[in-house]
């Protein structure tokens, strides 16, 4: 298996410049009062179709912007600068365009591609589920084979976006498995499908994702299910994985990097200087330490994105161990970078939910990284995987 995209360094050039219709965007989706509500930022997905930006990842022959995951982690960090719910909702598209431009095949490719070029579909995704968890490579979803269609009926409990989306990626057992480990990857219209919502999406942040628990039942052509000669666990070693885990950690990257630049700008200030001593040693310290934290986490981002370009087989312990490690590092430092600033900016700028630094959205959110796909599962993963490279390969 070889990379799809190009290794090229990030652009000196602000997002704003390269993709215009950014601006309109981020004015759209007001990320305090959809953070207040818990709601979709519908008008923020209105403007991202209209923006072209959802076919980000689309070849140009399917009309897309021939974007490559360097493009993806620009677009996501300066989206999470204002919004991380937003960014995080485009992060998870993202993801689930890259597997379509990879594996899907036939009339399926030449359908689908085009619509989301055209900003007609935006892309849920249902890997998560009751009783595997975040378990990627199980799935206890069975399913049937009638007249050459997929017969799907699947609870998914967390869902983001998934009341508006358009297509859903879905992971389910191939029909007569004799394993939950034979998983599919499978492709849906929102047409094709019965969707119910089952439950609301009251978390401590991330609102505005409307990550709701639905059931998604209807039949699918076979040719739907996203082929890979390795089958779904290739899918997630080569691509799903290490996209995803970009996007997320581009998300907490732009949020925390949000949050500094927010505070630096308030203490370069005239009412910052009145208040703070910019002289002060636990000041400046404290200031450092958060700086150091997100090139520690930009660098590794960095290094993961030209590593998928350069990478043989991504398969192996050593690139594994790198994309995991950065959803683990991004989830742990960026979430401490915000904690840190919180100590800085103290109660009245820091903690109150009122003040225009944000710090305490971005804390809220940031809280869900080490759960969203669980650090303790990754860790598990990486042990295992370090157990096997005693070489000590380094990517
Ligand atoms: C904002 C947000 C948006 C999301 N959007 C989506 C989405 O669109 N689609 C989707 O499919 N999913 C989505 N998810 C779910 C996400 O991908 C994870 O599946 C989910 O966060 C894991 O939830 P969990 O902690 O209940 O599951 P698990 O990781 O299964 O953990 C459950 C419990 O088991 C424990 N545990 C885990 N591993 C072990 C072990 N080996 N031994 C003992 N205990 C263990 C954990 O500590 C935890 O207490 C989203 C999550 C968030 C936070």
């Amino acid at each position: 298996m070889t990379a799809t995209w190009d290794a090229r360094p990030g652009s000196r050039e602000p997002a704003e410049a390269r993709w215009p219709g950014l601006a309109a965007v981020l004015d759209a989706a007001r990320a305090a009062a959809a953070d207040e509500a818990a709601d979709f930022p519908a008008g923020g997905l209105m403007e991202l179709r209209a923006s072209g930006l959802l076919g980000l990842l689309v070849p140009g022959e399917h009309g897309g912007l021939s974007g490559d995951l360097t493009d993806l982690a620009e677009v996501t960090m300066r989206l999470a600068r204002e919004n991380t719910s937003l960014a995080f909702i485009f992060a998870m598209h993202c993801q689930q365009v890259a597997a379509i431009v990879r594996y899907a095949q036939g009339p399926m490719r030449e359908q689908v591609l085009p619509d989301i070029a055209r900003g007609r579909i935006y892309l849920a995704s249902a890997t998560t589920e009751t009783g595997t968890g975040s378990h990627l490579l199980t799935s206890r979803s069975v399913t049937e084979a009638v007249a050459g269609l997929l017969r799907i009926d699947r609870d998914a409990p967390v869902v983001t976006g998934g009341e508006h989306a358009d297509g859903f990626l879905i992971t389910v057992q191939a029909p007569r498995a004799t394993s939950p480990h034979e998983v599919l990857l499978v492709y849906a219209h929102r047409s094709q499908l019965g969707l119910r919502t089952l439950g609301g999406w009251q978390p401590m942040g991330m609102g505005a994702t409307r990550s709701v628990p639905m059931r998604l039942t209807g039949e699918v052509p076979m040719g739907q299910i996203l082929p890979a000669r390795g089958g779904f666990h290739e899918i997630v070693t080569a691509l799903y994985g290490p996209v995803a885990h970009i996007g997320w950690s581009a998300t907490w990257l732009g949020t925390s990097a949000g949050a500094l630049s927010r505070v630096v700008r308030y203490l370069r200030s005239h009412g910052g200087r009145a208040h703070s001593d910019l002289s002060s040693e636990l000041l400046l310290t404290r200031l450092a330490k958060v700086r150091a934290r997100l090139d520690t986490v930009h660098a590794m981002l960095r290094h993961v994105l030209a590593a998928s370009a350069y990478i043989d087989d991504p398969s192996r312990p050593p690139y594994q161990l790198l994309a995991n490690g950065l959803k683990v590092i991004a989830a742990e430092q960026c979430f401490d970078a915000v904690h840190e600033l919180m100590e800085l900016a103290g109660l009245r700028l820091g903690y109150m939910r009122d003040s225009a630094l944000g710090l305490e959205r971005a804390f809220r959110d940031l809280r869900s990284a080490t759960l969203n796909y669980g650090n303790d599962r990754l860790y598990l993963i990486d042990g295992s995987l370090t157990l096997l490279d005693q070489d000590v390969c380094l990517a």
